[in-house]
């Protein structure tokens, strides 16, 4: 039996997904969290007032195409289908429009004759096309088409980008919505994936199981930096020499040495509202508000997320998006990637690769925006190399 040992800053789902399978292979995995909980962003719990479950860093659906991801999940939770649908209030129309943008939308958005002739020219325009995006249809030189899109761009992507990023709107650059989707069809889900799914009983609970093996063990609240230092190019914790995977923020790891990477950060209020219990697998349960006038960006109904309808009360949450400071105790949530930040990167991995022993994994790590799936197939990269690094 193997006796190799490693320290894991982490236990979000790039953590978890290393240390279990280090674990499963006979290694000794201690995983250092610094905040009081297991689950990193992922984290869930129920509100004791209402009994409403909660994902406490904003709403979380796991999606994905990955069938060897998927499988491994299912080693450790049930999961329910979910598919998530959001609404977009739209400042002109008075209105909620269901997203995503399809026919469906032209249909609500334009009266009848009108609509029939935009949504035959969308299927002219973009032959075996499922979907197009925001700026392939502003260059549109169709009038109709060109009229549909800027409809979508001043009511919702300009003014939601702006809010988002601390933007004003005329610095919006089109390009950031190249990956916004608008279907030719009336799909009106936000995900299009093979499986879309919510744990059935939380995602705290699954961490539970992915982290209850005999090989790993978790400690809280505690600050791995505290602990860790270099010398002579490898890592040290606790003064012995060790394997270290980091999956917190590299500018960090490094104490800032190069200048801080760039985040937008997130701020939840939280009400206790009326559930509303003829809630049905589809509504939409994450309500956006593009327009300025509202200083929060969306809000969660999470008596719907996952459908809880034997619930009398939900807890709804406001998001507020601003600019994350290192001193303020607000978090790292959105890489902003700027040039800057880009460069700052690269003096960064530079000197990580020179350490012996140190690994960097996930979304922090990497200073990269990752879906759930996308931060597992990641780690399952990292993984590889640990393994091959160390036979
Ligand atoms: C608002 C929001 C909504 C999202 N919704 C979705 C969604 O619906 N679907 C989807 O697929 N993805 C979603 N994501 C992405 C998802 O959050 C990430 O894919 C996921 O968090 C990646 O996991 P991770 O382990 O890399 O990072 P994290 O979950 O952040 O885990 C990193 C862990 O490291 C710990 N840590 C940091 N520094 C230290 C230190 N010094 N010492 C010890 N521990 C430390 C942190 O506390 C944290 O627990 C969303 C992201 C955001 C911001």
């Amino acid at each position: 039996m193997l006796n190799k040992k490693i320290v894991i800053a982490g236990a979000g789902f790039t953590g978890a997904y290393i240390g279990r399978n280090l674990a499963e292979q006979g290694w000794q995995v201690r995983i250092v969290e610094i905040k009081d909980h297991i689950a990193g962003h992922m984290y869930d719990k129920v509100d004791e007032l209402t009994g409403c479950l909660v994902h406490e860093y904003g709403p979380h659906i796991f999606h994905t195409d990955d069938e060897d991801i998927w499988n491994w999940l299912n080693k450790f939770s049930q999961f329910e289908p979910f598919n998530l649908k959001t609404q977009v209030f739209f400042e002109s129309q008075q209105d909620w429009f269901t997203c995503s943008f399809g026919f469906h939308t032209v249909e609500k958005l334009f009266d009848k004759d009108k609509a029939k002739a935009i949504i035959s020219q969308l299927k002219k325009s973009y032959p075996g096309r499922d979907k197009v995006s925001i700026p392939e249809l502003m260059n549109s030189k169709n009038v109709l088409i060109e009229e549909f899109a800027n409809l979508l761009w001043e009511e919702d992507y300009k003014p939601y980008t702006a809010k988002q990023w601390g933007l004003d709107p005329k610095e919006v650059d089109i390009n950031i919505l190249k990956r916004v989707p608008v279907y030719m069809s009336y799909y009106d889900k936000i995900h299009s994936n093979k499986y879309e799914a919510l744990p059935k009983y939380g995602y705290t609970a699954l961490f539970d199981a992915i982290l209850d093996h005999y090989n790993i063990k978790v400690e809280l609240s505690t600050d791995v930096l505290k602990s860790l230092e270099f010398s002579d190019g490898a890592a040290c914790y606790d003064g012995k020499p060790t394997l270290f995977l980091h999956t917190g923020a590299i500018d960090e790891l490094f104490d800032y040495e190069f200048g801080p990477l760039g985040y937008r950060s997130l701020r939840f209020t939280k009400e206790i509202t009326k559930n509303d219990k003829n809630t049905k697998s589809g509504d939409p349960c994450v309500d956006i508000y593009p327009n300025k006038k509202y200083g929060y960006t969306r809000i969660t109904n999470y008596g719907k997320l996952p459908i809880q309808n034997h619930l009398d009360y939900q807890v709804s949450a406001k998001e507020y998006s601003s600019e994350f400071k290192i001193d303020s105790n607000l978090g790292r949530y959105y890489p902003t990637l700027t040039s800057q930040d880009k460069i700052i990167l690269e003096k960064y991995k530079n000197k990580a690769d020179k350490i012996n022993g140190l690994y960097l994994s996930g979304r922090l790590a990497n200073y990269k925006y990752y879906d759930m799936d996308k931060a597992l197939t990641s780690a399952r990269d990292t993984l590889k190399d640990i393994l091959r690094d160390n036979q």
